[in-house]
């Protein structure tokens, strides 16, 4: 079966402008990510701050184009310079942004910022819009009452609430959640993700969900994509990624997680992640992991297919067999 969103080595680099006596430098914030997603299924996208998943997300929602690499949806290139390409896909794939009260317009009532993208795609009349809307406003647990009001007149959770109805107005293929509760109180945290579960579901909807928060990912995922610093370093089924990881950093990064933690021996991660400026050379976790050998600083590992996961570590058959700690 295609797969809904094929993502195929996909790069994106930033260039940095210095001032005039110093050289221009070039940020590589993604670095040949690879990976497929199927109708109706969730991949967690996890990493600290900096490792490149919000840069992918951009890139997956269609806000910018890649540097190199392809994306397909349904099977079709999707060329980002394209116009007529981009109008077509646009309504398939939608984003919820972490922060809700950024991506609502202060000036405009809920009503219409939800009846808004049915207008620019030329969908049905203004009275049809507006019963649309409200009928959204109602499946997300709000009151159709409250298409008049402002979002300044609802709490954070109310708010995310309704950017996520705004997002399902064109009922996509694939939403990109891009730490879509963690702006929230931890009250109701559990409520919008129990929501996007449920519209998913409901609406046959596939999720990016991009976290740092594993603890999260674990109860949305199917899949799982370990991040840093711009590529992919471990990724399989999520419940198998996280019982048996493969990568030191995944190992640290669930041993960072109490709740996900079983294991008190388990070190946990140290120090900052390196600047994507200057990525060490070799694998670019050698720097902060406990197995690090004379090969790994010299190196970098691909990611290959090992116990029906993909890891990119030179000592993951080591982990695998339980020889290092
Ligand atoms: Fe650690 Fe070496 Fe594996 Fe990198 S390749 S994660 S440094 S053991």
């Amino acid at each position: 079966m295609t797969p809904l969103l094929e993502v195929d080595n996909l790069h994106r680099e930033y260039r940095l402008r210095r001032a005039p006596w110093r050289r221009d430098e070039t940020v590589h914030a993604l670095a040949g990510v690879s990976f497929a997603l199927h109708a109706a299924r969730t991949v967690g996208v996890v990493g600290e701050s900096g490792c490149g998943k919000t840069t992918l997300a951009r890139l997956l929602a269609l806000i910018e184009a890649p540097s190199a690499g392809h994306l397909r949806l349904d099977g079709v290139p999707i060329a980002l310079h394209d116009r007529d390409a981009l109008r077509r896909a646009r309504p398939r794939v939608q984003m919820v942004f972490q922060n809700p009260y950024a991506s609502l317009n202060p000036r405009q009532r809920v009503g219409d910022a939800l009846a808004e993208p049915l207008r620019l795609f030329g969908r049905g009349s203004a009275a049809e819009r507006r019963d649309a809307a409200c009928a959204m406003l109602q499946r997300v647990g709000l009151d159709a009452a409250h298409a008049t009001r402002f979002p300044h007149m609802f709490s954070g959770g109310q708010r995310q609430r309704i950017a996520i109805a705004r997002a399902l107005m064109l009922r996509p293929a694939l939403v990109i959640a891009d730490e879509p509760a963690s702006a929230l109180d931890v009250s109701v945290r559990a409520q919008v993700l129990n929501l996007l579960q449920e519209l998913g579901d409901a609406f046959g909807i596939a999720y990016v969900f991009i976290s740092h928060d594993l603890d999260v990912v674990r109860h949305v995922a199917d899949e799982l994509l370990v991040m840093y610093l711009g590529r992919c370093v471990e990724s399989g089924a999520a419940q198998q990624v996280l019982d048996a990881p493969l990568h030191p950093y995944t190992r640290a990064l669930i041993a960072a997680t109490p709740r996900l933690h079983r294991d008190a021996a388990r070190r946990v991660l140290d120090g900052e992640p390196p600047s994507p400026l200057q990525p060490p050379a070799g694998c670019a976790f050698h720097p902060r992991c406990p197995h690090a050998q004379s090969r790994c600083r010299a190196e970098r590992p691909v990611l290959r297919p090992l116990a029906g996961q993909l890891v990119a570590c030179h000592r993951a058959e080591d982990i695998a067999r339980g020889v290092l700690g």
